[in-house]
């Protein structure tokens, strides 16, 4: 599955919302979430429109889309300059599918800042620097013989294009992905081979004081640092202290600081939309469940999601809005008002959409 690589400068709170993260219980109580390795989390994405089909089915459980957070550890400075840990921290990031940078953003006289002061616009500056650096490195390796080939075999000439632009935009400073270059994109499929790192989609969390959380112009300020990318806000000390607490407590201490939902929630649901993907929802006696796809998926590869089976015999995809049936309040009603559609093939797969696929086994 997709995972999101955590990364950040040392001391900006990166342990402290991992661990939160690993050990969630206001997401466990009713998500399912489970530590496969030490440095990855897989965390539920919450999705209240679970509770609601499982009261409508009488399911036994409900069963949430899921995300997996990897921690990368490791020095960030001097990582391109390709020493030890610095090799395997820009592996570790080769191998996630979004970024996700923690960014100081709290005070604290008794937590040291590696470089002496409370910049976010500074250390998102360090991280993208070493990250355009790594992959000018890549670049800098390959070019010589890749324009060499060109030379002689003529369909090398568009590869060899794509990658000189590339190291033009890098040199200015800027990430491929700022330059719409982007992992999964037909413009970055010259560079696939070359597994460049700025091609990746960004997302922020600035571990910001409590009181940060409700300041509205303060967060506007940081999003303007990042964007277009998503940033989130959250207080890791807080968010591991919702993950001590049961749900109505934590909903409570949430309250004091005038949020209805936990940071982590929060990422979770980003970190799913940034990796390009939705659910559809399905629900029965035994469970009521959200399954994962990618944005844009037709119903039988929706289909093929659940089992291969259901994709090959897939013939139709009986679907039913979430809102119609909560509307209608079952199923037979639904039918009974029209608002349960026969699917084909070709049917592009909608948030929000309850099916029961027909196939042939
Ligand atoms: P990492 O090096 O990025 O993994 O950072 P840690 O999670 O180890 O945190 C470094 C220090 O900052 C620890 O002493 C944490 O207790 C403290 N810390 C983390 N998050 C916060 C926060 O939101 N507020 C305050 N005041 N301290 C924090």
């Amino acid at each position: 599955s997709l995972t999101i690589g955590i990364v950040g400068l040392p001391n900006v709170g990166k342990s402290t919302m991992f661990n939160a993260l690993t050990k969630n219980d206001v997401l466990a109580a009713n998500y399912p979430f489970a530590t496969i390795e030490p440095n990855v989390g897989v965390v539920g994405v919450p999705d209240a429109r679970l509770g609601k089909l499982a009261e409508v089915f009488d399911s036994q459980r409900v069963l949430p889309a899921t995300v997996d957070f990897v921690d990368i550890a490791g020095i960030v400075r001097g990582a391109s300059e390709g020493e030890g840990l610095g090799n395997k921290f820009l592996a570790n990031i080769r191998e996630s599918d979004a970024i996700c940078q923690v960014i100081r953003a709290f005070k604290d006289d008794n937590v040291v800042h590696v470089d002496g002061k409370i910049s976010p616009k500074d250390d998102i500056e360090t991280i993208n620097t070493e990250l355009i650096l790594a992959d000018l490195q890549t670049i800098e390796k390959v070019l010589p013989r890749l324009e060499k080939e060109a030379r002689v075999k003529k369909d090398k000439q568009p590869e060899v294009k794509a990658v000189q632009e590339a190291k033009a935009i890098l040199e200015e400073g800027r990430t491929l992905f700022a330059a719409g270059i982007r992992q999964g994109t037909e413009q970055a499929a010259p560079l696939h081979d070359l597994h460049l790192l700025t091609t990746k989609p960004f997302i922020y969390v600035f571990n910001v004081d409590e009181d940060e959380l409700t300041d509205e112009s303060f967060k506007q300020e940081q999003r303007e640092l990042i964007a277009p990318a998503e940033a989130v806000f959250l207080n890791a000390k807080l968010e591991s202290d919702l993950a001590e607490l049961d749900e109505d407590e934590a909903l409570e201490l949430l309250q004091t600081v005038g949020q209805d939902e936990p940071g982590l929630a929060t990422l979770a649901r980003v970190g799913f939309d940034t990796l390009g993907l939705q659910t559809y929802l399905t629900a029965g006696p035994k469970e009521a469940r959200a399954w994962t796809i990618k944005k844009g998926a037709t119903a039988p590869e929706a289909a093929g999601v659940i089992h291969t089976d259901f994709q090959k015999g897939f013939i139709k995809a009986e679907i039913i809005s979430f809102d119609d049936l909560m509307a209608t309040g079952s199923v037979a009603e639904a039918r009974a008002k029209g608002k349960a559609r026969m699917e084909g093939k070709d049917y592009v797969m909608q948030d929000g959409d309850v099916v029961e696929f027909r196939f042939n086994v």
